[in-house]
Parts: C-alpha cells; structure tokens; sequence
C-alpha cells in the first residue's frame, strides 16, 4: 500500500525515496502484500464455487511477481513460449496454465505440450488443425477451450478493446458449433471448456453479462448437440482506478460471473491488470525544469520506453513527489516529459506539482502494462523492478546494463567492403 508517512510517501512502511537513493531511478516497485490482497479478494469472492484463476502474465511478467502469485495457487494465462518458460521458471504449475493467442507457432505449442499445460485456447479453425497435428506428432493430446468473440462493445480503449466482431481474436460466435463439431472429431484433441475476453480496463459489468449470457447460449446449445463442456473462462478486463473512474467491485464482477454462469461449470477468470497495476510505481528524478512560452516542462529521467502507456493509450497516470514540497516551492501545471526525441514522450501533462530539480516522484498505477511493455528506444536500458515484502525490498531484476544492449550484435566481417 502505497501512504503518506511525515511527509514521505511510503509503500507498506518503506520510503519509496530510500528505494531510489539504493537502486536509482528510473525504477519500477512493487508491493507483494497489494498482489496478494487482490488475488485474495477474487479467491474469497467465489466462495464455495468451483473457479481457477489464471493471472495474465502479459500485465507483468517479472518472476518475483509470478512466484508471489504462484505460492497463493494462483494459475496463469501466457500468450507466448517466453511466458510460458518464465511461469515455468517460477515454478508454477503446469496444469494451471492457459495458453492464449491469436498466433501460436508450432514451437510454442510443442513446449506447451511437452509441458502438459492445462487447455489451449483456440483462436481459429487452422490453429485447432495444427495443434492436432503437432499433438499426434509428439503422443500427447492437447486439452482445447475455443475462445468465442461474443461481439459485444466493452466501452473501452480502442486499442484494448477485443470482443467486437472488427477484432482478430476468437471465434466469430456464429461459426463456433461447427468448430466445436470439428474439435470433438480430432484424435489429439480433447474439448474441456469455452473462453471469451472483452477487452482491458473495463469499468463496467454489463458487457461481461452480456458476453456471459451470449456464451451461455452457446454452451446449452453444445450441451443439446452431445458436446459437454466442463469450465467456462470469463477472460479479464475489470480495470482499475487510475484517475477518478468508478468502478464495480471484485466482489460485484465475480457475484456477476456467478449469476451468468449455472454452477454445473467451473468457472476461469484471467484477471491481469487488477491484480498488479495499482500494486506497482515507476519512480523518477526531475533533472531540469524548462520554462517556454507556453508551458512547464519537468524533464525527468523516466520515459516512454520505460512507460508507454501515457503515450500508447492517453492514459492518465497520478505523479506522487516522493517527499511533499514545502509553501516555499510555488505550485505551477507541469508537463512531465522524457528525454526521448518524440514529442510523444510524456507521462503525464498539465499536473499542478511544487517542483525543484532533483526532486523525485512516484509515477502511480505502473504495475501492470509497465516493465513489460519498456524497450531499449535511444539505447536507454531498462530499469530495475523492486518488491517489497515483509522482509524488505528486493532487487527482483536488475537495471539492465548498456554493454547488454548490444552484447548480441556484431560489426560486419573485416573483408566486407
Ligand atoms: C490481456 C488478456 C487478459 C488480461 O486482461 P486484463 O485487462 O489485464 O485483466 C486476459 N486474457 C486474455 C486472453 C488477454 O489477452
């Protein structure tokens, strides 16, 4: 928990600014105790109902994370080989794991067999086909849910937006029995279950229910035609208060799943950035200020490589100073720019703040879709993510070096011309 302690922001009794004088900034911290509140609170709000909750991986994949949700019994949802090996690494469980994406290769499905993870989520007709094939091929049979796009508008981000019969994922709801029928017909392919996800930072039950209802339809109607299914994966997507938004709570969202869905089917949550994101801050320095005509401009040492979303998404990020400012400092609206060369580079705009240079700020709400979305743009490394626990704060990656940047390049041959 993030908390003002004299005067010093503190995140669960450490000064975030003790953090930034040991490991420097840019840096990204986490607090273990918020991540396990929350996978509490979704755990505890299913009661007695038969439910997995699969973490997306995708909103934070760093494996002090994986591990803290691990050791809860917490499953996963991976998109990729790499997440599959870091949840793996972080010793989750196999057979907890859900394999999302529109674009599995052969290679990630046959590392994700080998491993024996829990049910593939098929996005269309020739990955269902090609997860046979590989599945004959390596002697195992691959556990499938069809992810159904139930076109349904989540009232979110364009760019996070993913039910809508415009967008790449799932399976158009009026092709999905004939998929079904194809899938109970495959020799290496075993029907568990059905999945569908919305969209991102949804601040809103009523396309869930509404997506629950439309997949239920669906569910019954296989259930009639001999084809049984055993969960039903509700996806993620219940956002989270980055600036003034209202939003349902845990316990209202799962209450929602639980009236949507008859009791006969375990029910699979994918929850991502609810878990992490107001866990975690990107903490920064101001090197200058820079008056101009028409604004103030903070250049701090965080950018958009190490935050995008600001400049992905508009999204709209709380600056805390690590230290409150006294009277003495006038408080003026401050754009909080990077050093990057695009004017895309800001993180948050038009703040009121009471700035000097050197001050440092907590950049708010950076958990999930952070770290995990930083690249190396104008050859900056990536900062290091902290957690802190009972124990105290850990250095769960280090800051990345500069030699790393291009330690897997070469200049060319000598006899080139
Ligand atoms: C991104 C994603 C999630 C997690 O979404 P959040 O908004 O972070 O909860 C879950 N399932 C799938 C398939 C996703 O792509």
């Amino acid at each position: 928990m993030f908390q003002y302690r004299d005067g010093r922001l503190c995140i669960d009794g450490l000064a975030l600014d003790d953090i930034a004088s040991q490991y420097g900034t840019p840096c990204y911290v986490y607090s273990r105790a918020d991540i396990e509140h929350a996978w509490r609170s979704y755990d505890r709000a299913f009661g007695a109902r038969a439910h997995r909750i699969h973490y997306a991986v995708k909103a934070n994949a760093n494996l002090a994370v994986l591990d803290t949700l691990a050791r809860l019994g917490s499953g996963f949802d991976i998109v990729s080989g790499g997440e599959l090996a870091r949840v793996l690494a972080a010793r989750g469980k196999p057979g907890a794991i859900v394999f999302s994406g529109v674009g599995k290769t052969v290679v990630e499905m046959e590392a994700a067999l080998a491993a024996d993870i829990g049910v593939f989520n098929i996005e269309s007709p020739a990955e269902l086909v090609r997860l046979d094939g590989v599945a004959g091929r390596v002697g195992r049979r691959a556990r499938i849910a069809v992810r159904v796009n139930p076109d349904v508008d989540a009232h979110t981000h364009p760019y996070i937006s993913t039910g809508l019969d415009e967008n790449k994922f799932g399976v158009p709801m009026a092709d999905a029995p004939d998929l079904y029928r194809v899938a109970a017909g495959l020799p290496n392919i075993e029907v568990t279950g059905v999945a569908c996800h919305i969209g991102s930072q949804l601040t809103s039950l009523a396309p869930f229910a509404d997506a629950m209802a439309r997949v239920m339809v669906l569910v019954e109607r296989l259930a009639a035609a001999g084809i049984e299914l055993a969960h039903v994966d509700a996806g993620g997507g219940l956002g989270v208060r980055y600036h003034d938004e209202t939003l349902p709570s845990i316990e209202d969202y799962v209450a929602t799943l639980c009236r949507a869905i008859p009791s006969r089917y375990e029910i699979c949550i994918e929850p991502g950035r609810s878990l992490v994101a107001t866990a975690g801050a990107l903490l920064t320095t101001v090197e200058y200020l820079k008056v101009t005509p028409k604004r103030h401009f903070a250049i701090v040492d965080a950018a958009m490589n190490d935050l995008i979303r600001p400049a992905l998404y508009e999204a709209w990020h709380e600056v805390l100073p690590l230290r409150e400012a006294g009277d003495e400092v006038p408080e003026q609206r401050f754009d909080l720019v990077g050093p990057v060369c695009e004017s895309a580079d800001f993180l948050a705009n038009d703040r009121p703040l009471r700035l000097v240079p050197g001050a440092r700020l907590a950049i708010m709400g950076a958990g999930a879709y952070g770290h995990v979305m930083a690249s190396n743009y104008n050859a900056r490394p990536r900062p290091p993510e902290i957690m802190v626990d009972a124990a105290g704060a850990h250095l769960v990656r280090a800051r990345e070096s500069i030699a790393a940047l291009y330690s897997g390049e070469t200049l060319l041959p000598d006899a080139s011309i």
